[in-house]
C-alpha cells in the first residue's frame, strides 16, 4: 500500500525533473519544436495544450511526456501497488497538463490552494501562465524547486555558447589577417 503513494510521488518528482532537465530546457536552448508549439503566441495556449490534434503539437506533448512515461515503465514490474501509483501518478500529471492551461480561460486559485501549492512547490496555473508569458521563467511542470535550478544551467549554457562564439569569431579575424599578411608578402 505504501508502494502506491512513492510510486505516485517517485513519477511525478523524478519524472518532472528528467522532462524538464532532459526536454523542456534543452528544448529552450537548442531546440526548434517546442518553442514553436508550446511558446506559439499565434494561438491560445489552452487550444494547443489541451484540444489541438496537430501532430507537431502532439509530438511536443508526447516528448514532454515520455520521462514520465519511462519512470512509470519502470515502477510497474516491481509490485501491483507500485504499477497502480505509477499509472495514478501519470494520470495525475495528465489532469495537471490540463489545469495549469486553464488560466487563459478565466481561473483563479483559491487563496487557501495558493498557500498549500506554496508550500508544497506545486507549479499553480497563474504560475505556468508565466512560463507562457516569459518563456525564460517558471521552469518545472509541476513542481516549481525545478525553477533555479533549470534557469541556472540555461544561463550557463548560454554564457557557454556566448563565450564560444566570440572566440571563434576572435579566431577568425587571426587567419583573415595573416591571410592579409602572406597576400601581401607574395
Ligand atoms: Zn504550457
Ligand atoms: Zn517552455
Amino acid at each position: 500500500m505504501l508502494m502506491f503513494f512513492v510510486s505516485v510521488l517517485i513519477v511525478l518528482l523524478v519524472g518532472d525533473f528528467a522532462s524538464t532537465f532532459l526536454y523542456h530546457v534543452p528544448q529552450h536552448l537548442w531546440g526548434k519544436l517546442h518553442l514553436r508549439t508550446h511558446h506559439d503566441r499565434s494561438r491560445s495556449y489552452w487550444d494547443h495544450a489541451v484540444l489541438s490534434k496537430d501532430p507537431e503539437i502532439l509530438l511536443d506533448g508526447l516528448l514532454g511526456a515520455l520521462p514520465y512515461m519511462t519512470i512509470a515503465a519502470l515502477l510497474v514490474p516491481i509490485s501491483m501497488w507500485s504499477a497502480a501509483g505509477a499509472l495514478f501518478g501519470l494520470l495525475l500529471g495528465q489532469i495537471h497538463v490540463w489545469w495549469r492551461h486553464t488560466t487563459e480561460l478565466g481561473y483563479q486559485s483559491p487563496a487557501w490552494l495558493v498557500r498549500l501549492a506554496r508550500t508544497f512547490g506545486m507549479v499553480l496555473p497563474e504560475d505556468h501562465d508565466g512560463h507562457h508569458r516569459n518563456p525564460d521563467i517558471e521552469f518545472g511542470d509541476i513542481f516549481r524547486f525545478y525553477d533555479v535550478p533549470a534557469r541556472a544551467f540555461l544561463n550557463y549554457a548560454r554564457a557557454f555558447q556566448r563565450r564560444r562564439r566570440s572566440a571563434l569569431r576572435r579566431l577568425q579575424r587571426i587567419r583573415a589577417l595573416r591571410m592579409l599578411r602572406t597576400t601581401q608578402q607574395a
